[in-house]
């Protein structure tokens, strides 16, 4: 496994629509596992796949111990209910702010093999799930940013 160098926010990587897997093979694999150790060594608890340079459908999550996999990922369901909560991004220096989510999200995805799964998260789950699904789309949270986080202002 090895480290692989974050985009950040101003690269136009992270403004294109993604791509979508077609080879279930090694590389893929040695992407997967590169994608884990960065987004573990940067204590992120998502990535996708254009945060290391790669324009394709690939996503990475961490959250309540939970480690996921998701190529291909399609959003199949969104409540209508909402949350709003800060988020911040390994692309993003300096700024983490209130984003509005769907509070329950499913997901759709392949695994590493190319084996279709689906995937209901609330809460957290589902504004990561959502937040690395926009990645995908070439969107950064900060382009729906209701406002900025500042620690030192609030309790
Ligand atoms: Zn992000």
């Amino acid at each position: 496994m090895a480290l692989r160098t974050l985009t950040k926010k101003g690269n136009p990587i992270l403004e294109k629509k993604c791509k979508d897997v077609k080879e279930y093979n090694e590389s893929l694999w040695t992407l997967l596992d590169d994608m884990r150790e960065t987004m573990t060594k940067n204590n992120g608890c998502g990535l996708a796949a254009p945060q290391v340079g790669i324009i394709k459908n690939i996503v990475v999550i961490d959250v309540n111990n939970m480690q996921l996999e998701l190529i291909n990922p399609k959003i199949t369901y969104q409540s209508k209910e909402t949350e709003v909560d800060v988020e911040g991004c390994l692309s993003v220096d300096g700024i983490s702010g209130y984003v509005e989510r769907p509070r329950v999200v499913t997901v759709k995805a392949n695994d590493r093999y190319g084996n279709e799964f689906t995937i209901t998260g609330e809460g957290y789950l589902a504004r990561a799930l959502c937040h690395e699904y926009d990645h995908l789309q070439g969107i950064l949270f900060t382009q729906k940013m209701i406002k900025p986080y500042k620690p030192d202002k609030e309790k």
